[in-house]
């Protein structure tokens, strides 16, 4: 209570006027008490001068008692005489009168208060608490007797106190009342600005709104306090709005990054990051319930092709699609990350039922959902999926090896022909793991010499042999022959096969001179080339130090590159034919056929043969179809000024047809199989002879 200011000048103020009260009231009472006691002494002075003069006569004469007690009864009517002595000239009493009022304590006591009259002094004078008066009767000089009057003192002046006090008392109070509500009046009317500041300051502290301004109506110190706690509170408010301006900024930024660290930027999809933390976590948690998840691993098939042939704009808005086209076959719950490029990730989540199947039908559902074509701009795309499935169980909870699962079942699903899924299986484990055998030795089999180079013939219109592929072996020291078609995918995504084709370069520019020798000066030598080759941007400077240093004519040397390679990158492809021809190599596209539709991109590229793939030619005696391929292939080649050859040729009759339809070039085990340079001049020379008997049985 006493906390407020307001109370503590109430209290004060309240305590000042009681205690100036009291003083007052004190020194009114002293005051009285003086002026009390000169009247009283004057009265009682001419009171007992009067009586001494009356008694003078009844002295002078023979004491009459009754007389002097007659006079003596006059003292009656004086309220606080309480007695009066008549004493002789020799200070007999002669007579006494005792008030009534006294006469009773008297009357208790039996006696008069005992008293030595001659150690009192003439006139007025104190003693034992009464007033008394001593007088003598007649001239001073000559004396009839004395008169003593004993007035009370101290009862009459406290009564007289109690009668001043009680009669001044309303009035004080009124004056105290008066004085206090004053007071309050004063001190709320003074203090009533600064209650209101405190109580203005109490309301910003518990709302923290530091928009209020303090309303000051008076001019004093109060509203000089009011005013700079209002100029304090608009720098916190100018400092708060930018605070919160920084914070805001902040917060943004901090969002951005945690998009940015988590996030995809292009499908606002998870990205592979925060897919690893769901999982990791989802992995540690059913495997304490002996529970199980499941993870798709998904990637668009021919996504390449749609990107480089619609532009990346079209690609991104793709991936954009899809991802939504996914995402609606998915449960709340399940978790759709974006790894990179065309490559998804799925959790699916609480599953009850069994995993697998439910993996399998969601697999089955995002792949017809994919079916329908897709809508960029004007063009309907369509795209399909191949996906691997694998378990967590399968993976021993460990997350990394989850996905790798996964991974190596959605590649499985791709060698199984696409837009397909794939359940994880052991054996696929034994497969990836040969894979990384097979990446690990390649770097020791080329130190060690493993490989060697095979030549293929190519054998012309007229029978003769024009050209050789290089095709590359390998006879491993732990596995003995391992073909190139596993390994050259491996050492493709292992990024070991520039150093192979640089190897292959060199090994096909030293046997070049022989080669010549066993073929003839117009031979043409064919390189098979990878799609990295086309990205190492130091290749054509190794080929120009390759060239210099084996005096190599470039006109023998071909090199062959598959459809597929150019058109994952066409531009770069573009670029890099463009500097071959102009080297004054000569460029086969290799297989085909096979690949994206291309037919628009062969107008656009330097190249200067077309090889059909074995495929077609494989079928040509039992498919239509691929007969009307091969044909309208060799049309468009001979419209584009290019040369035709037909690779896989195993039969007489194959070799006619494609002779027949214009070819001018074959390959194919029907003449001979890749074979080691030593054996060329043999298997050249068997040609020869075989070309000789037909030409004769023709003739
Ligand atoms: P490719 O470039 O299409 O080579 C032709 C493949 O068909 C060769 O297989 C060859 O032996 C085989 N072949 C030729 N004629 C016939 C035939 O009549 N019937 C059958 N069934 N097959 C025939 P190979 O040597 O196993 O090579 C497979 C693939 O490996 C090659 O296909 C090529 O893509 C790649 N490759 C081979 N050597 C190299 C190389 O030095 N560098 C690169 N980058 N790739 C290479
Ligand atoms: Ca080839
Ligand atoms: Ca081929």
């Amino acid at each position: 209570m006493f906390n407020k200011l307001s109370s503590k000048v109430l209290a004060g103020t309240v305590a000042l006027v009681i205690i100036c009260s009291i003083a007052f009231l004190y020194l009114s009472m002293k005051e009285h008490e003086f002026v009390y006691r000169g009247t009283v002494f004057n009265h009682l002075e001419a009171l007992a001068t009067n009586m001494a003069d009356d008694l003078v006569e009844t002295l002078n004469e023979e004491v009459d008692s009754v007389d002097l007690a007659t006079k003596l009864l006059d003292l009656e009517v004086y309220d606080n005489v309480k007695y009066a002595i008549v004493y002789s000239r020799d200070w007999d009493v002669l007579q006494q009168y005792i008030a009534p009022s006294f006469m009773q304590t008297t009357a208790l006591k039996k006696e008069l208060p005992p008293f030595n009259i001659k150690a009192i002094d003439h006139g007025v004078s104190i003693y034992n608490g009464s007033l008394m008066v001593l007088k003598t009767i007649g001239d001073d000089s000559y004396p009839l007797g004395h008169l003593l009057i004993v007035n009370g003192y101290r009862e009459p002046l406290d009564k007289s106190n109690h009668d001043l006090i009680m009669n001044s008392l309303p009035v004080a109070l009124i004056i105290l009342l008066t004085m206090i509500a004053l007071a309050i009046l004063f001190s709320q009317r003074l203090l009533s600005p600064l209650s209101s500041l405190t109580q203005f300051t109490e309301s910003i502290e518990s709302s923290s709104n530091y928009h209020l301004r303090f309303e000051a109506k008076s001019g004093d110190e109060v509203a000089n306090l009011g005013n700079h706690i209002n100029s304090m509170l608009e720098r916190i408010d100018a400092q708060n709005t930018e605070l919160q301006v920084q914070v805001e900024t902040l917060e943004e930024q901090q969002q951005t990054l945690q998009q940015l660290a988590n996030f995809d930027v292009l499908t606002k999809l998870p990205n592979r990051k925060f897919f690893m933390e769901v999982l990791r976590r989802e992995m540690a948690r059913v495997q304490r319930r002996s529970s199980n998840v499941i993870v798709l691993f998904l990637d668009l098939d021919d996504f390449k092709g749609i990107n480089d042939s619609l532009g990346h704009e079209a690609g991104d808005s793709l991936l954009i699609k899809v991802s939504d086209v996914i995402a609606g076959q998915l449960r709340e719950g399940d978790v759709l990350a974006r790894l990179g490029g065309d490559e998804f990730l799925i959790l699916l989540n609480d599953i009850n039922e069994d995993v697998l199947e439910t993996g399998i039908n969601v697999a089955e559902r995002i792949i017809h959902s994919l079916e329908i074509p897709i809508v960029i701009r004007d063009w309907e795309i369509q795209t399909g999926v191949s996906i691997g499935i694998a378990d967590a169980a399968s993976a021993d909870f460990q997350a990394e090896t989850l996905i790798r699962n996964a991974d190596v079942a959605m590649y499985h699903a791709k060698e199984s022909g696409r837009n397909t899924y794939a359940l994880f299986q052991q054996e696929l484990q034994a497969e990836s793991m040969r894979k990384l055998l097979i990446a690990n030795a390649l770097t020791k089999a080329l130190l060690d010499e493993e490989f060697k180079v095979n030549y293929q013939v190519k054998v012309g219109k007229g029978g003769k042999v024009n050209g050789l592929e290089a095709l590359i072996r390998w006879e491993s020291s732990f596995d003995g022959i391992i073909s190139p078609g596993e390994f050259i995918p491996v050492a493709e995504h292992s990024g070991k096969i520039t150093a192979i084709t640089r190897w292959v370069l060199r090994r096909v520019f030293k046997d070049l001179p022989q080669l010549v020798d066993i073929a003839g000066k117009d031979v043409v030598v064919s390189i098979n080339l990878s799609a990295f080759d086309i990205k190492d941007i130091k290749f054509i400077q190794y080929i120009e130090s390759q060239l210099q240093e084996y005096h190599v004519a470039p006109q023998q040397i071909e090199f062959e590159i598959t459809e597929s390679a150019y058109l994952d990158n066409f531009e770069e492809a573009k670029k890099f034919f463009q500097k071959l021809g102009d080297l004054g190599f000569s460029i086969a596209l290799d297989d085909f056929g096979t690949g994206y539709s291309s037919m628009s991109y062969l107008t656009r590229i330097a190249i200067d043969t077309l090889k059909i793939d074995q495929a077609f030619v494989r079928k040509l005696e039992e498919s239509s179809k691929d007969k009307l391929i091969i044909e309208a292939i060799i049309g468009l080649a001979h419209n584009l000024g290019l040369n035709i050859c037909a690779e896989g040729v195993e039969t007489a009759g194959q070799r006619d047809y494609l002779l027949n339809s214009g070819c001018q070039q074959l390959q194919g085990y029907f003449y001979a199989k890749p074979a080691p340079l030593t054996d060329l001049p043999k298997v050249i020379t068997d040609i020869n002879q075989q070309q000789q008997i037909l030409v004769s049985l023709r003739s």
